[in-house]
């Protein structure tokens, strides 16, 4: 048993001001795995004004000392990587190999990115007589979402620290360890009090009172679109920047060649990593109808393929993480299936075998994209296959969402793949599994407003002063 019960304000682990501790379900079991605390808008009051005061000295902290900094985190983290792996595998239910690799990797990635970015930013600059300086807005909330908990949290907070700001980490109830395990690499490494700090608890209670705060300049969200709006309206009254990396129903595009059943199989093996809880995850499958059989059969073959099973065994996928979502994918399955879209692989319930823990069957279905299976992001390993008639409709088809995250397109012409790209009005667009840390990511639509990841990222958190005359 877990027991994180303090936040850490002011470079110390300190009780909350009110006791109240909440536990900590592990969704491969349903048994309690911990408890931490839930904070109140008091402690939110203790962190903001440590912020606060750290950001008069770290705010004026030069590039040579910042990447000291980041550096020594580095070293500590590629310490307690294991422990990092451990805490993903149990909090969110993350397969091992999954937890202990691409989980992990993504924090480390984005830490290193950070490094590189900072060591070649021009922080000002002179254009004819002004010169253009690049400086840290200020303390910064940072409420981060359970499914990508290193991802999520590292692309903030490390863009944050090059850019010289302060901040408080709200990290989700749901997924709390890594958090907690990830404030204690970043105070081990010696990260000046007041700069970082973290308060677990409820994100209608501390993430509200972040959102609303006189002394926060700046929000940095990611999660769902309806909490996003919530922030945009909580911030409005005192004209906080506001960062928000919301969801996606983001369309993968198999391209007309000799190549499609392959893709198609990589493609639904994709869409279940992580038991499908991707806010970029390639949910729309776009198959040219003429060989929509062959891509059936392609995808049905793949997705029975995906092994399910505890996250501590060789599985593929582990469970989704918590009841709610499970009940609410379990509802999106049977939306599709009273639609009328051709359910082709898996369907309600937990797979064969597997009675206890919140796993889900890796759906596959053929709809159309006017059904709600293919409008509203289900955050499961639900796959619709949707057949496009050319490659205008295919492109037609992608931009045909209230959303505008990711995009995919997998095909042998390139320069094609390319071309599609372009005409795609999403943030990101991966052609053939292409990964680049340094890509900047974030969404068009009601997937969210500005970017996160490598010199975009570090962007994010600065603010831009004008200083005219010679
Ligand atoms: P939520 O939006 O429910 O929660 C995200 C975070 O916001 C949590 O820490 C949560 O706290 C907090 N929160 C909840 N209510 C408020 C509020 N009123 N004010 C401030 N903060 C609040 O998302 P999920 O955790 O359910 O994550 C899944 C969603 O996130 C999906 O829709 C997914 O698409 C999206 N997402 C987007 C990504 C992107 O980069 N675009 C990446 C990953 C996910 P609490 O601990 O109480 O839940």
């Amino acid at each position: 048993m877990r027991s994180y019960t303090q936040f850490y304000i002011d470079g110390q682990w300190v009780d909350p001001v009110t006791p109240k501790t909440a536990e900590v379900i592990n969704p491969a079991t349903e048994e309690v795995s911990g408890e931490i605390s839930l904070g109140s808008p008091a402690d939110v009051d203790k962190a903001v004004a440590a912020a606060r005061r750290a950001f008069a000295t770290y705010g004026e902290t030069s590039v040579k000392e910042r990447l000291d900094l980041l550096e020594a985190i580095q070293a500590e983290y590629l310490k307690r990587e294991a422990e990092l792996g451990e805490a993903i595998m149990v909090e969110m239910g993350a397969p091992t190999a999954l937890a202990n690799g691409f989980h992990t990797l993504l924090g480390k990635g984005h830490l290193g990115t950070a490094i590189e970015v900072l060591r070649e930013f021009k922080f000002e600059e002179q254009r004819g007589p002004t010169l253009i300086r690049k400086e840290p807005i200020g303390v910064c909330g940072l409420i981060t979402p359970w499914n990508w908990p290193m991802n999520q949290t590292c692309v903030k907070i490390f863009p944050a620290l090059a850019a010289g700001c302060t901040m408080i980490l709200k990290p989700p109830q749901l997924a709390p360890y890594s958090a907690q395990i990830l404030t204690e690499i970043l105070h081990e490494a010696g990260v000046p009090a007041g700069v970082f700090n973290m308060i677990q608890g409820q994100g209608s209670v501390i993430g509200a009172a972040l959102s609303k705060h006189e002394d926060v300049d700046m929000i940095s969200f990611t999660g769902s679109e309806p909490v996003g709006v919530q922030i945009q309206k909580d911030a409005a009254e005192t004209v906080k920047r506001v960062g928000l990396e919301l969801g996606g129903k983001s369309a993968w595009i198999v391209l007309d060649d000799e190549g499609l059943a392959a893709n198609v199989a990589g493609a639904t093996a994709g869409m279940m990593g992580n038991s499908g809880q991707t806010c970029s995850a390639g949910s729309r499958l776009l198959v040219p109808s003429a060989r929509l059989e062959e891509a059936k059969k392609a995808a049905a073959e793949a997705a029975n393929g995906v092994t399910v099973g505890d996250p501590t065994g060789n599985f593929a996928m582990g469970p989704v993480v918590s009841k709610a979502q499970y009940n609410d994918i379990q509802r999106y399955i049977e939306l599709g299936i009273s639609e009328g879209a051709e359910l082709i692989a898996g369907g309600p319930g937990r797979p064969e075998g597997l009675d206890k823990g919140w796993y889900v069957k890796p759906t596959v279905f053929v709809g159309t994209n006017d059904m709600t299976i293919s409008r509203e992001e289900i955050f499961g390993p639900v796959l619709v296959i949707i057949g496009y008639d050319d490659i205008d409709d295919a492109i037609a088809i992608a931009n045909d969402s209230q959303f505008g995250l990711g995009g995919y397109v997998s095909g042998s012409d390139v320069e094609q793949a390319r071309n599609v790209a372009r005409k795609l009005r999403t943030g990101a667009i991966w052609i053939n599994g292409g990964f680049d840390f340094h890509a900047p990511f974030g969404g068009y639509k009601r997937s969210g407003n500005g970017r996160e990841a490598g010199v975009y990222g570090l962007r994010d958190f600065l603010e831009v002063k004008s200083i005219v005359g010679c």
